[in-house]
This record gives structure tokens, sequence and C-alpha cells, in this order.
């Protein structure tokens, strides 16, 4: 596992969050029924994960290579409550899930979570891998949302569909490719305080997003996909299956 350079990782989990972007896209247009069922177990799994991994795994990492690495996660958290407020009023919209309102909204977030692959992978392998797990199958939801929000818009099913894929799924590579020579750059004390940043936004994304977006269209057994999601993740971190 450690022949895999850091960069390698980041682009195996960029690549990989375009192409389950991508099968969302292509499974809300040819199989509309199953995919906006699909997609709520998916965003309780990522929520899952992405509540878990923050809390015990990247803050305690953040906060060893920098003791205020906590404050910047609050800093995270409030960058993401307020963006998505300025979001709303400039558009008048409700937000989707993600705090998404237009398509210009999708494509700020998309690209965020590719930096976000770059601050992870940076920080810790481990990190970036569980971390991961939640961003890559977060992305089936989001192609299928955008998807959906783009046929709102009036548009042709394939005009939608290409649309949703440069918007959503290729901006998460090109987020991660540009971040990447910047957060290599860093020192391990400032790399400390941009996971922090990362940490309060993943908290935000779950807590605020994911959870409330899934308990809105709440299924049958979208509590167990959750706690799959924790179990997981917990599980990678106490077996220590991945080393740090
Ligand atoms: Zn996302």
């Amino acid at each position: 596992m450690t022949e895999f350079s850091t960069f390698t990782w980041i682009a195996v989990f960029a690549v990989s969050a375009a192409i389950v972007n991508a099968i969302g896209i292509f499974a809300i247009y040819k199989y509309k029924a199953w995919a906006e069922k699909a997609k709520t177990y998916f965003m309780c799994f990522a929520a899952g994960v992405l509540i878990s991994v923050p809390l015990t795994f990247a803050l305690p990492n953040a906060i060893g290579k920098n003791f205020y690495a906590g404050f910047a996660a609050l800093a995270g958290f409030l960058y993401m409550f307020y963006s998505n407020k300025f979001i709303e009023n400039r558009t008048k919209q409700k937000s989707l899930a993600f705090g998404i309102t237009a398509i210009e909204g999708i494509g700020i977030h998309s690209f965020v979570d590719g930096i976000i692959y770059s601050i992870t992978f940076s920080a810790s392998i481990a990190i970036g891998i569980l971390s991961g797990i939640g961003l890559v199958v977060h992305e089936f939801a989001e192609g299928v949302i955008t998807f959906s929000v783009l046929l709102e818009g009036k548009m042709s099913k394939m005009k939608a569909a290409w649309y949703a894929f440069f918007v959503a799924a290729l901006t998460t590579p090109v987020g991660a490719f540009v971040a990447y020579p910047f957060v290599n750059m860093l020192n391990e004390s400032v790399l400390g305080l941009a996971l922090g940043f990362v940490v309060g936004v993943l908290i935000y994304v779950s807590a605020s997003h994911l959870l409330p977006e899934a308990r809105k269209y709440e299924k049958k057994h979208s509590n167990w996909a959750f706690l799959a999601g924790i179990m997981l993740a917990l599980f990678i971190v106490f077996t220590k299956m991945i080393p740090a």
C-alpha cells in the first residue's frame, strides 16, 4: 500500500468520485425509481462515514499537527453555514442537499470536494481513504440531484445528463489536481489547520446536508445505512486496516 504515492491516491479517489457521480447521472437517467430510492441509502451511509471519520480520527490527527486545528474546524463549519446562506439569499431559492441552490453552487461544491481529497490524503493516507469512502459514496446522490435540478430547468434529458457530468462530475478531479501543488507546499503545522477546516466542512455536510435531506425521504432501512457507515468507519479505524 505504501508504494502508492500520495498523488496516486488522490488521483484514484478523485477519478472514482467523478465515475460514481456519472453512474448516479446514468442511473437517474435510465432507472429513475431505483435511483431515487438508492440515493437515500447512499446519503445515509455517506453521512455515517462523514460524521465518524472527522470526529474520531481526522480531528485528533489535525490537532496533533497543530494545537489550534479545532478553531479551524469551527471556521470550516461556519464557512459552510454562511456561504450557504449567501447563495440562498442571492438566488432566492431554498437549498437542496449539500446546500445546492444553483448549478453554479454545484460546480463550486464539487470543486471543493476535489480540494478536500488533496488535503486529507496529504495529511494522512488513512484519513484520505476513510473520508474518501464517504465522499465517493455521496457522489452518487450528487449526480442524481444535479440531473434532477437541471431537468427542472426545462432542459432535455440528454442535455441535462451531459451538463450534470461537466458541472458535478468533472469538477472534482479538477479541484483535486489544481489544489495538490499548493497543498503539497504546506508544512505540517499549516496542513493541520487545513485538515481542521476540512473536518468542519465534513461535519457540516454530514449533519446539516446529507442527514436532513435523507430524512425527508426516510426509507425503511435508512437508519441501518447510516449505522453501517458509522460501523465501517470505526471498524477500519480500530482494526488499523489502513496504516496511518
Ligand atoms: Zn459533494
